[in-house]
């Protein structure tokens, strides 16, 4: 038996600068056991990364747990305007969506413009109830054995993305093909941070025996900018309209051991429009160096100069990969972020512990190059100090620092100190140490670049490998 509601309504730029969320409350009966959702609104844009002319509709769903934020209690799947239609019952639901008990009462669809264009936007949505199933009971929730995360060598720097898409949100790849892909490339790690929503995590725990280490992740979607949030096991809130709630959900984030990272700060990110303050890391290499990656590291630097400690991370945002049509000219790996890991075995959290700490560097793909920062504070010729460290500054002497870099051949390392270049040393060898020394008192930091061409000369030159600084605190 089927029962339907639908709504139908207007928003005018107006309406969406007041709001950019409104919330449609529909009663499911007691009984009801599969709700199906379509909407339809008018000029969709159609232009790659959301440009050009149209609207932008997304669409979520609450049950009568509630809405409220940050908590968000009745969350049940949000697809932003990747998928028009989508239906939950008590076991199975559109990538994206929970599935689980379909509780009587009120639920509320949520929609969310994230465009709209001069003349307004008209929308409809309808939904489908369907009767005949049992009333919600406990026994309906799942209840899989999750089964103990591999661990891996560590003593090493392991390699791996933190950024990626599956069919959870606007990916067009399984959760699985990413894994597969991702361990075929030699990769230690993965993080799939599906837009607004955290129904892929129970396919990452299920895959959690591969020989990989995986990371769930949620890219935090909002009006005014994205952040990947890794190491949690639940659904982050995205509703975040200002600094304010945005930093509630930092807070909320943090209170649960969860690290939060700034997406690709540039114009084409699409940027981020929110308060810097607060964040541990950033996306400051995200896809190629096209992709204006240029704009994320001076936004970077910029923090840097002014005495923000934030831990640069890569992410290569791959929402397509073989067997997937491509949607852009890159696989995942392109850039790998790299982390140090001392503990003999290495799981997920040692993972997260080695990038809260910044003992991290970003190289172009899986194969390196690689780039190793060290300060010797001492002179004992021991260099005890690794980038994302930080020592006090000596006032009578300079201190003497090293960068190991493999594949370097043809390429020139820079030093960067306070957002001037320091040294810039062109490179013969494959693989260099180079030793200099740095007075650094009144700095606040070095770190160390590997820039060269790519392809023919005349199209200049990208960076193939960045590290996190060493900071100075002054006596
Ligand atoms: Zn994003
Ligand atoms: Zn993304």
């Amino acid at each position: 038996m089927l029962e339907g509601v639908s709504f139908e309504g207007r928003a005018g730029p107006e309406d969406v600068g007041r709001q950019r969320y409104i919330y449609l409350p529909f009663q499911v009966p007691p009984g009801t056991r599969r709700i199906s959702v379509r909407y339809w609104f008018n000029d969709p844009v159609t232009a790659p990364l959301g440009t050009g002319p149209g609207n932008t509709v997304d669409i979520g769903i609450f049950d009568p747990r509630g809405i409220q934020f940050p908590e968000a209690p009745g969350f049940r799947g949000w697809s932003g305007s990747a998928k028009r239609e989508f239906f939950i019952t008590a076991t199975a639901a559109t990538p994206g969506y929970i599935p689980g008990p379909i509780f009587p009462g009120q639920w509320h669809i949520v929609l969310g413009f994230e465009r709209v264009q001069e003349e307004g936007v008209h929308y409809r949505v309808e939904i489908e109830l369907e009767k005949g199933g049992s009333a919600p009971s406990e026994e309906l929730r799942e209840t899989r054995p999750s089964p103990r995360p591999s661990k891996l060598r560590g003593g090493r720097f392991l390699r791996g993305d933190l950024h990626c898409h599956s069919v959870h949100s606007d990916g067009l790849n399984t959760v699985e093909e990413l894994v597969q892909e991702a361990i075929a490339l030699g990769l230690d790690f993965l993080a799939v941070t599906d837009h607004n929503t955290c129904t892929h995590h129970a396919h990452l725990a299920s895959l959690s025996h591969l020989p990989i280490i995986l990371i769930p992740g949620e890219e935090v979607t909002t009006y005014w900018g994205h952040a990947n949030t890794w190491g949690l096991r639940q659904f982050v809130d995205f509703r975040c309209t200002d600094a304010e709630s945005m930093k509630t959900l930092m807070r909320f984030v943090q209170d649960r051991g969860g690290l939060i990272s700034i997406n690709h700060p540039k114009s084409v990110g699409p940027p981020w429009l929110l308060d810097w303050e607060g964040f541990q890391c950033m996306e400051v290499w995200q896809a190629p160096w096209r992709f204006y990656n240029w704009e994320s590291l001076e936004q970077w630097d910029l923090l840097l100069c002014q005495g923000g400690r934030v831990v640069a991370v890569g992410g290569s945002d791959v929402h397509s990969i073989p067997p997937a049509p491509p949607l852009h000219p890159h696989g995942l790996g392109n850039p790998t972020t790299w982390v140090y890991v001392p503990q003999l075995e290495a799981g997920e959290e040692d993972v997260l512990d080695a990038i809260r700490k910044g003992h991290v560097f970003i190289s172009a793909d899986p194969h390196g190059p690689e780039l190793i920062l060290e300060a010797d504070t001492d002179d004992d010729g021991h260099f005890e100090v690794l980038m994302g460290d930080s020592i006090t500054a000596p006032d009578d002497r300079p201190l003497s620092f090293r960068v190991h870099v493999r594949g370097g051949q043809s390429r020139r390392l820079w030093i960067v100190s306070d957002g001037a270049v320091a040294h810039i040393v062109p490179l013969e060898e494959e693989e260099t140490i180079y030793h200099f020394r740095l007075a650094c008192s009144g700095r606040r930091y070095v770190r160390a670049e590997l820039r060269g061409p790519r392809g023919r000369p005349e199209r200049g030159e990208v960076v193939w490998a960045l590290t996190n600084p060493i900071w100075f605190s002054q006596t």
